[in-house]
């Protein structure tokens, strides 16, 4: 499954993020998954309850926004519709902007008083 692998990678990144603190004391992981980034998001969801225990993050809740997609023309910014050519009328290259990737957005820790 492709999508264990983007989890694996995801708490790779939530390892780092969380220092000095260690997995346990995350709360909640909130993802962003572009609707172009080739994810499944049921599969991502169940890869994430398969993978949080193992990688330590016991009390962990996934969060996903999900992303639509948009492209815009390098040049001019011109937005085309769904399905639009990937050139624009000016001549300029039609480029997705958003909703092609999946982005570690936040993560909610618990942290005791000191
Ligand atoms: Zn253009």
């Amino acid at each position: 499954m492709h999508e264990l692998s983007l989890v694996h990678a995801l708490f790779d990144q939530a390892d780092r993020a969380v220092l000095p603190h260690g997995p346990e004391r995350v709360r909640r992981v909130e993802v962003a998954i572009g609707a172009l980034a080739g994810v499944e998001v049921d599969l991502f969801r169940t890869a994430f309850e398969i993978a949080r225990v193992e990688r330590g993050y016991r009390s962990a809740e996934l969060t996903i926004e999900r992303v639509p997609a948009e492209h815009a023309c390098s040049v001019c910014g011109a937005r085309p519709l769904a399905g639009a050519p990937l050139a624009c009328p000016c001549g300029g290259r039609v480029a997705l902007t958003r909703g092609g990737d999946l982005i570690l957005k936040r993560i909610e820790l618990e942290v005791p008083d000191v």
